[in-house]
């Protein structure tokens, strides 16, 4: 469920926003976080980017391999193929 946080910005030159700091705390961005985009009819949704697995999509213990994400069930299936 969608409601407003109580603060209004206004959009820089550059299209940035500041998130007020209350927030930033509240939902645990600190500088230099990654944040992922998401649309939804007209409202946009910002939300704390987790890295996804790239064979299953999982978000569970997803490791970080040569620049890509993969989760350890999918890490163990790579290992099996090897024996
Ligand atoms: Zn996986």
């Amino acid at each position: 469920m969608m409601k407003p946080a109580g603060v209004v910005r206004k959009v820089d030159q550059l299209g940035r926003i500041v998130l007020p700091k209350s927030l930033r705390k509240r939902y645990l961005m600190n500088e230099g976080d990654p944040v992922e985009i998401f649309v939804q009819g007209d409202h946009i949704i910002l939300e704390r980017y987790r890295p996804k697995c790239v064979f299953c999509g999982s978000m569970v213990d997803v490791r970080d391999f040569k620049d890509r994400y993969v989760c350890g069930v999918c890490m163990e299936g790579m290992a099996e193929l090897q024996r």
